[in-house]
């Protein structure tokens, strides 16, 4: 039983992990690594396995640093069936059809820009996959409920149980069964903070003998979610004073919704007067109808919120956008008004459009809600860079930028450490991944104390660990 270690290692992006086991090798998880440009289309563009030789995927929750390269590995060769939960496989499908479309799009707008530009001589820039990769992707997912066990393969059983992160964000439970060996190793995914407005608590793990776990913010304590509506609404009335606009780059599925949610909250109990709310993204429209479909995923508050027939998703002055002629019409207002749109680390989607539009005007705000990998155009912003680059222009930063961290999908330290202490099992390992390593060592130097009987590894790039 072996576990290779292809993605998300010292870093955040690119989850992909190779578990070997009963004579099988099975994939779990297969994200976008995203950061330097030329580093991150070599890197998502080759494989450092041959696809065709996989022989089954599974898929913790639909984001796109876990998912977005599914297709390229369709493309590729890789044939067989894709698990994961039900309201996981409905958001991929969607994302991945999204992704490949503002692959083509960028592509085409690039192209066409260097040809305006006389840059004739350089290659054209190609998608990692088109719309038809991404529909043939689709046809191999396998969805599965939370909590029920099932035979993967001879020897492997799997359960799902529900991380709290996204809806349909799962922890993966393998309990392994070779030469009368029994190991069970669990896959934390992506793990939410709890008390949640929309999803329910990570479920607490059990019997664990190998840990792999997130440490995304391993050494770090965010802002109390109490909090958040309070900060929001400060931010967006100090921008209304000044006359200007609040730009919010967000991940479509999560933030998107739960930002809506705040804002219903807010203008309901009038603490936020009712200005126009864009949320300038089709793949958040449809996002939002997914969550809808999917009132098994919710907390007990939402799902009665939802029975009575009240839309946690949607307020009076917000208007959702799909085309692109809408969305364009969005940069001859003047108005003050509220624009959300995707991508969360800024690097695809209409949010670019949007920044290079507003950044150079002193009244206007962007709100950073959420967490944005090292060289992406959203940490840039995020760090307060006085200058950024779009579309491979320079652009000066004059709006206000602030940050809300408690909106946060992912466990703080303290929080991933109360998950750790409620678990059972023997943690005769834990492996840190998907974290930056600051916050991956930090997390290790805590568990390090409260679990001196395990092994503690952060484990570096395509290292395999023997189980
Ligand atoms: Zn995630």
């Amino acid at each position: 039983m072996k576990l290779t270690i292809h993605g998300a290692a010292r870093t955040t992006t690119g989850s992909m992990y190779l578990l070997e086991a009963c004579g099988k090798r099975i994939l779990f998880e297969c994200g976008f690594f995203q950061g330097k440009r030329k580093e991150s289309m070599d890197r998502n563009r080759q494989f450092p396995f041959k696809p065709s030789e996989i022989d089954l995927m599974l898929l913790s929750h639909a984001h796109i640093d876990h998912s977005g390269n599914i297709p390229n590995l369709v493309r590729q060769g890789f044939q067989g069936p894709i698990f994961c939960n039900h309201a996981t496989r409905d958001l991929a499908t969607l994302m991945l059809e999204d992704s490949a479309h503002i692959q083509e799009s960028d592509c085409a707008f690039i192209n066409r820009r260097n040809e305006k530009l006389g840059k004739k001589n350089l290659p054209p820039a190609e998608p990692l996959y088109t719309r038809l990769d991404a529909q043939k992707a689709a046809k191999q997912f396998v969805s599965i409920a939370y909590d029920h066990s099932f035979d993967l393969v001879e020897g492997i059983t799997v359960t799902f149980c529900d991380a709290g992160h996204i809806l349909g964000s799962s922890e993966i439970i393998f309990d392994l069964r070779e030469n009368g060996r029994h190991v069970r190793l669990v896959f934390s995914g992506d793990l939410g903070r709890g008390n949640n407005a929309i999803l329910r608590d990570p479920t607490p793990f059990e019997d664990v003998e190998v840990l792999l776990m997130e440490s995304t913010y391993g050494g770090r304590v965010h802002e109390a979610q109490e909090l958040a509506n309070a900060r929001l609404a400060e931010i967006i009335n100090q921008t209304l004073e000044r006359g200007g606009k609040v730009i919010i780059p967000a991940f479509s599925v999560g933030r998107t919704q739960q930002l809506v949610h705040s804002l219903h909250d807010l203008t309901a109990h009038k603490i936020v007067r009712n200005i126009p709310v864009f949320v300038d993204s089709p793949l958040s429209i449809n996002a939002t109808e997914v969550f809808r479909l999917h009132p098994e995923c919710f907390n007990q508050s939402t799902y009665e919120m939802l029975r009575h027939h009240e839309n946690p998703f949607g307020l009076k002055n917000l208007t959702y956008i799909r085309s692109s002629e809408e969305s364009k019409k969005l940069n001859d207002r003047h108005d003050p008004c509220i624009i959300i749109a995707a991508s969360g680390m800024c690097e695809a989607g209409r949010i670019r459009h949007h920044l290079r539009n507003n950044i150079g005007d002193p009244r206007n705000t962007v709100l950073m809600v959420g967490f944005c990998a090292p060289n992406t155009l959203g940490r840039a912003m995020h760090d307060r860079s006085p200058k950024v680059s779009i579309f491979g222009e320079e652009h000066e930063v004059r709006a206000q930028i602030e940050t809300i961290d408690a909106f946060s999908a992912h466990a703080d330290r303290n929080e991933l450490l109360d998950l750790v202490r409620h678990s059972t099992g023997s943690f005769k390992r834990i492996l840190l991944t998907h974290g930056q390593e600051d916050q991956s060592e930090a997390l290790a130097s805590a568990l390090r104390v409260s679990h001196p009987q395990s092994q503690i590894v952060i484990p570096n790039l395509h290292d395999m660990i023997d189980l």
